[in-house]
């Protein structure tokens, strides 16, 4: 049974309606989405301009940049099937030449990441094939969960187990009892040599206990997750292929539903005043310590915005 595309619609409080999708936003956008025969329920993520700004601030190797925009997208997408406020935290820790990435998403889609680099980083055509191995190394991925209306805190973590970021995430995800999920990613230059990525989550949660109680068929399972691997990186990176189009292509078989999608932007929490609250913690001696050429200055690892601040500054905040 295939369904027409024209039966892509979207559904406010319960009701299904159809709407003209083509004025939705198509980049730097999270499209949620429902497989209809199987309940299933995911999002597409695509960046675009908003990873590309995010690159275009760090000098990183090409091999890095490419795993770092995978672990943006990636965080975007499992961020977005929590109902949270607060900020979601992805990270990594290796004993490889990327000892460190950090990539978290606001629940307002606020998104910003960094990767630590530290000695030599093989070429993408290098490792392109197994690039948790050979950048990351051996070591962990954690979330977290920070609440932002309160001190509750969640938190999973998983071994760097895997070639790819989709395998440590699949083993993540078989592991957990939550919910079982698979992903595709993918992350590169377009043709106009700007940086994009693109992931696409499809999870089903367990019958007992599970939202909605949908049992999900172990076959229904395996075609979907086939389906979602025949996503090709060309596909997922083609800035001129709308998230709704791609989706309608993997899974039109079993019907699609889209709901209204929700804007991702490149923006950093970090603040002049947060820097200088910071500092103002340390004691004297520690800030002399820090002190050079007559000012602290500090870079912030996300978006590398330099901020200088003199001694007399800095104890005038400690006073304050
Ligand atoms: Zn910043």
């Amino acid at each position: 049974m295939t369904f027409p595309k024209s039966e892509i619609s979207i559904t406010q409080d319960g009701e299904a309606k159809s709407v003209d999708i083509s004025t939705w936003i198509q980049d730097d956008v999270i499209q949620p989405f429902m497989i209809e025969r199987t309940g299933m329920s995911g999002r597409s993520v695509k960046l675009g301009p908003a990873l590309d700004a995010i690159l275009g601030r760090h000098d990183l190797p090409e091999a890095v940049s490419v795993l770092l925009g995978q672990f943006l997208a990636l965080a975007v997408g499992l961020a977005t099937a929590l109902k949270y406020e607060g900020v979601f935290t992805l990270q990594t820790k290796g004993d490889g030449p990327v000892p460190m990435m950090v990539a978290d998403v606001t629940h307002d889609g606020h998104v910003r990441g960094f990767a630590q680099v530290k000695g030599d980083v093989p070429s993408l055509a290098d490792a392109s094939n197994a690039l948790i191995p050979k950048l990351l190394g051996a070591g962990y991925l954690a979330y977290t969960v920070d609440f932002s209306t309160s001190a509750e805190r969640h938190q999973g973590i998983v071994s760097l187990d895997g070639a790819s970021l989709a395998d440590v995430i699949h083993h993540y995800f078989e592991q957990s009892a939550q919910f079982d999920a698979a992903v595709a990613l993918a992350a590169g230059k377009d043709a106009a040599d700007r940086w994009r990525a693109s992931a696409i989550v499809v999870q089903h949660l367990p019958a007992e206990g599970g939202v909605g109680g949908v049992e999900i068929d172990a076959d229904d399972w395996r075609r979907t997750t086939t389906l979602l691997g025949s996503a090709t990186s060309v596909e997922l990176l083609d800035p001129d292929l709308p998230p709704a189009d791609m989706l309608y292509r993997l899974f039109n078989e079993d019907g699609v539903r889209v709901f209204e999608p929700r804007p991702v932007q490149d923006v950093c929490r970090c603040s002049e005043e947060r820097m200088l609250n910071a500092l103002a913690a340390l004691n004297d001696d520690e800030i002399q310590e820090v002190v050079k050429d007559g000012a602290v200055v500090m870079t912030c690892e996300f978006c590398n915005t330099t901020r200088s601040f003199t001694p007399e500054v800095i104890r005038e905040a400690k006073s304050a």
